[in-house]
């Protein structure tokens, strides 16, 4: 005996025929029914589902990503990264505080927040790229709901055995054996569901620090409320509502249907190849039979609870272990492994006549790649590019000029300076194209040429104030005069100019006397 699975009540009306206890000899038939079947009605209660484990090349895939993408999450907020003594050395930040991101080597500032649209834009394009050449392998491999609901069904199988114990479980009365292995499981579930919590917050606070202060309450109320949430979300999302989040709360599964064609490789059952299915007997030919031996080991592994058999549906989320299912049967039976496989509509309609060539270069392909290499290639671009000192100029409003004593005239500014890296810097303020006009700094020494050092990693704004003499305003071509200010880093020489504007009086005046004379 191959299988060992149990028979059971058929709950599905094309079901209830009387069919064999084995599909094939050795190969016992499953007696799962496909939850969401193709008759399917717009309201239906949950049936639980019991996925059993599979084997196969698919799921060993699916343990690696699992492993990579659990390990990546928890363990990312520990990796250090050392930017200098006056700086955060976690590699992965989101310091709200400071309102800075860090990710390794980058640092995203507030106005610099298009570098996450962009990277968001990047991977929905991504996403639309990968569903309309495989469709949904996001959903199938790497989103965190598939993730964790495959981590709490593992747990779940540790402590409560494969589908046929754990239906036993639930389907016979409350014994001390239930009560232990239910309790082990739900706890199991919810240290997951805390480290996951835990985890998320260490992205926003130095990691070893909050978990000190998480672990003697001495964290801030924010970091046990969001602890909680993800806690919450986690045990309900990921243990109670698994495939009804995919089903019912995820708008993917209904947009997803847009990105694909004819050429898109899905999860397909061979109808060409299984059908007229049946059981099959000891020496019995294949000839003029499928090959499909109708053993529901494709439904009962499936998460999703799905027969594909029954043609693309909603509900799949393309995991694949409905393959892996059909091929360990194919070759028990000696078949030829891909009576499930990932297949184009093209290829399926071909009928096994021929086989139709998978074709990469079509033309949604090619313009998501392009949206793609563009957007990638601006951002890389800007990245590569973007100063390392920011500079704003701010005119003061009210007053916008001070006339003063000696019939000179004053303008002031606020001037912010954003030194990106991770070492002091010292600037020079100079001004160009305001001849005979002096720059003084507030709280600096008065001096022709103003130098501040601004601290490393950090904004600093300084009050300005630009001043001409009698003279020199007489000799401004306008009352709304343009300039620059010059800012040099004195340590490599390398200057920033930012315009700005100089408001005087006089001019105005002027034309008003000139309009007088005329009159
Ligand atoms: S498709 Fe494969 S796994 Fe599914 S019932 Fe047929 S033979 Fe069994
Ligand atoms: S039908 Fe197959 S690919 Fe789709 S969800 Fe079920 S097991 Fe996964």
């Amino acid at each position: 005996m191959l299988m060992t699975e149990a028979p059971g009540p058929i709950e599905r009306a094309a079901d209830r025929r009387e069919l064999p206890v084995e599909a094939a000899p050795g190969i016992a038939r499953s007696d799962t029914p496909a939850v969401a079947g193709a008759n399917r009605s717009l309201y239906a209660e949950r049936v639980k589902i019991y996925p059993k484990e599979a084997h196969g090349r698919f799921r060993t895939a699916k343990w690696i990503v699992m492993a990579v993408t659990l390990g990546i999450y928890y363990l990312l907020p520990w990796l250090r990264w050392d930017r200098g003594p006056h700086l955060p050395d976690q590699a992965v930040l989101l310091d709200l505080p400071s309102r800075r991101f860090y990710f390794f080597f980058i640092e995203i500032w507030p106005q610099e927040f298009y570098y996450i649209t962009g990277l968001l834009v990047l991977a929905a394009l991504a996403l639309f790229l990968v569903t309309s050449l495989a469709g949904r392998v996001w959903c199938g491999y790497t989103c965190p709901q598939t993730v964790w609901t495959d981590l709490m069904i593992a747990v779940e199988r540790f402590w409560q055995g494969d589908r046929n114990a754990r239906l036993r479980l639930d389907k016979d009365p409350w014994s001390l054996e239930t009560v232990w292995r239910k309790s082990a499981t739900h706890l199991s579930w919810l240290a997951i569901a805390i480290a996951t919590g835990g985890a998320w917050v260490f992205y926003f606070a130095d990691a070893p620090t909050l978990a000190r202060q998480l672990l003697t309450f001495e964290a801030p109320a924010t970091a046990y409320l969001f602890v909680g949430l993800f806690t919450a979300s986690t045990y309900v999302l990921g243990g109670i509502a698994r495939e009804q989040v995919c089903t019912y709360m995820c708008p993917w599964p209904r947009i997803q249907g847009a990105m694909f064609d004819r050429d898109s490789l899905l999860i397909s059952y061979r109808t060409w190849r299984g059908e007229p299915r049946g059981p099959h007997k000891s020496g019995q030919s294949w000839e003029g039979r499928g090959d499909c031996i109708d053993c529901r080991q494709c439904v009962a592994v499936c998460p999703a609870g799905i027969d594909i058999r029954d043609g693309p549906q909603l509900e799949c989320i393309q995991c694949a272990l409905c393959i892996d299912a059909c091929d360990d049967i194919m070759d028990k039976v000696g078949r030829p492994r891909g009576l499930i496989a990932y297949d184009t509509v093209r290829n399926l309609d071909a009928a096994g006549t021929h086989t139709e060539p998978i074709s990469l270069l079509r033309p949604r392909v090619v313009l998501y790649a392009a949206a793609m290499l563009i957007v990638g290639l601006i951002m890389l671009t800007a990245l590569v590019l973007r100063p390392d000192l920011d500079v704003s100029v701010l005119h003061d409003r009210n007053p916008l000029y001070v006339k003063l004593s000696d019939g000179g005239v004053r303008n002031g500014y606020t001037i912010k300076l954003l030194n990106k890296l991770y070492q002091p810097r010292s600037f020079s303020i100079e001004q160009t194209g305001l001849p005979g006009a002096s720059l003084s700094v507030i709280g600096h020494d008065q001096e022709s040429r103003p130098v501040v050092t601004v601290s490393p990693d950090q904004l600093q704004a300084l009050r300005l104030y630009v001043t001409l003499d009698k003279n020199a305003v007489a000799a401004l071509p306008d009352d709304d005069t343009g300039f620059a200010f010059v800012i040099t880093d004195i340590d490599n020489g390398t200057s920033v100019e930012h315009t700005a504007t100089f408001r005087s009086p006089e001019k105005a005046h002027e034309r008003e006397h000139e309009h007088e004379d005329e009159d």
